[in-house]
């Protein structure tokens, strides 16, 4: 039988996972990626000498198959992963809180540290605990739990603004790219049921300790290439055609191409322009989808202003701050980052301004900030870093398989049971290929024999 053929369209880390698996099982593979650069939402630019990301990207233990995928790449070394989850809140004029996991079996193994939680009363961090235990056994598959909104449940069970702003949101709002009030009540529950509840070292924190670029394109690139497959760049992808029975095709820069098996692992609004309602996408689903804004803002000071390597920020409009300097080749002071989650308020703005809100905002934080000089305050905005992860978003994130025969999906906004992550991406990128590789093994063969 001749080796089946199988074409992805998107290069990002579902498109990636996708065409190293198909590789590896044998496939002869083509990847067609519209940009310059693969990585699709986690990329690297170098501005005057500092290789920025396009937005800080952090991991979970229990994100195994992104881990899986980077132990693929062979750059499992080039990412930190805590030891113990270990999370500095810092609260202007405070004594930093500590959100720590201990020696306990899961979910007990957070409770010291919550109940030593300073910025909530007493009461709030009782009542906290006590959500917690029913989050916990909440069935998130349910579809009337993903119709509600997690801020209107958590408000049913008692919370007080001060819980939900102060400890539910500080959580939600970074894994769901949208505040704990609007986020989906289903999605909500995934990220405390699997990330802080499921195992005790399930929420230790990962990131990478090197530039995006050198985290996921350029591995991947290499390895594809290395097996053999057909990596494009800067190509296009038109339109995918296909049908109940046929094999698919796609038009790229003009040019048709046919495989045995296509995987499209583009983002959800790209998908709707691709596909076709025959092809059994629903294209006023996809809109549905919406879309999430997250700023980074990127701070050189002249010199170290903390010895944290990220914290989060409380009472304060800095969300959550990451020590880049390392990673981004600086020599000589530091390098910090912030990353503003559900950043609608932010989009739109100017440097200045948003340099005249958070600069005081470092000096309340840090006080070594005070004393320090800003050597560069720059900013990126990605308008959609994630799909809108509100109430009734289960429904409209379909699965891999279309009407069309061998027309998989792929990307962090389908069925995933994740959020929006690089592990949803990774997921999917995996699931699409097992379906494509069954798909064209059968068109293969029915070739083979006619
Ligand atoms: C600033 C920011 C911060 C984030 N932080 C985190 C985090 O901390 N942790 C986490 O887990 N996740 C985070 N995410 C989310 C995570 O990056 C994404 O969910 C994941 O990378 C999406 O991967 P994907 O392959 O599904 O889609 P994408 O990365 O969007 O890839 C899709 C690719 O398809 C290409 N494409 C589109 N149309 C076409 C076409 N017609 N022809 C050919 N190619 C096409 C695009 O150019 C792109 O490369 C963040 C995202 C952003 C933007």
């Amino acid at each position: 039988m001749s080796r089946p053929h199988v074409i992805v369209v998107g290069g990002g880390l579902a498109g990636l996972r996708a065409a190293l698996a198909c590789s590896d099982a044998g496939a002869r593979v083509t990847l067609l990626e519209a940009r310059a650069r693969l990585g699709g939402a986690t990329w690297s630019t170098t501005r005057a000498g500092l290789q920025v990301d396009n937005g800080q990207h952090v991991f979970l233990r229990c994100c195994t198959a992104y881990r899986g995928f980077l132990a693929d790449l062979g750059v499992e070394d080039r990412v930190v992963l805590q030891e113990r989850l270990e999370v500095p809140v810092l609260v202007p004029g405070r004594a930093p809180a500590w959100i720590r996991r201990h020696r306990l079996p899961a979910p007990a193994h957070l409770a010291p540290s919550l109940l030593r939680f300073a910025p909530l009363a007493l009461g709030q961090r009782l009542a906290v605990a006590r959500t917690a235990r029913r989050l916990a056994a909440l069935d998130r598959l349910a579809p009337q739990v993903d119709s509600r909104r997690f801020g209107d449940w958590l408000a049913e069970q008692g919370e007080s603004d001060a819980a939900i702003d102060g400890f539910w949101d500080l959580l939600v709002r970074p894994t769901l790219n949208l505040s704990a009030r609007d986020s989906s009540l289903a999605l909500a529950a995934k990220v405390f049921q699997t990330g802080l509840l499921s195992a005790p070292d399930a929420a230790d924190i990962g990131w990478a300790g090197v530039p995006l670029a050198e985290l996921h394109a350029e591995p991947a690139a290499r390895l594809l290439r290395e097996r053999g497959a057909d990596v494009r760049l800067r190509a296009r992808v038109d339109a995918v055609e296909g049908s109940l029975e046929g094999a698919p095709s796609l038009l790229a820069d003009g040019e048709r191409l046919t495989a045995d098996a296509v995987v499209v692992a583009v983002p959800h609004d790209a998908a709707a322009e691709l596909l076709p309602a025959t092809s059994g996408v629903d294209a006023g689903a996809l809109a549905r989808l919406g879309a999430s804004p997250i700023v980074n803002l990127h701070v050189v000071f002249d010199r170290p202003v903390t010895e944290l390597a990220f914290a989060a920020g409380l009472g304060t409009p800095l969300q959550w701050i990451f020590d880049r300097t390392r990673s981004s080749g600086l020599a000589r002071g530091q390098y910090l980052t912030v990353s503003l989650s559900a950043a609608d308020a932010w989009v739109g703005h100017a440097r200045d301004e948003l340099r005249r809100v958070f600069l005081p905002a470092f000096e309340a934080l840090f006080p070594a900030a005070r004393a320090a000089t800003v050597e560069r305050f720059f900013v990126t905005c990605e308008r959609a870093a994630t799909f809108y992860q509100g109430p009734g978003t289960a429904a409209l994130r379909p699965g891999p398989d279309l009407a069309w025969r061998g027309v998989h999906l792929a990307g962090a906004w389908t069925d995933t049971d994740w959020p929006a992550t690089m592990e949803g991406a990774v997921k999917s990128g995996a699931l699409a290929a097992q379906h494509a590789l069954t798909s064209a093994r059968g068109t293969a063969s029915a070739r083979a024999a006619a």
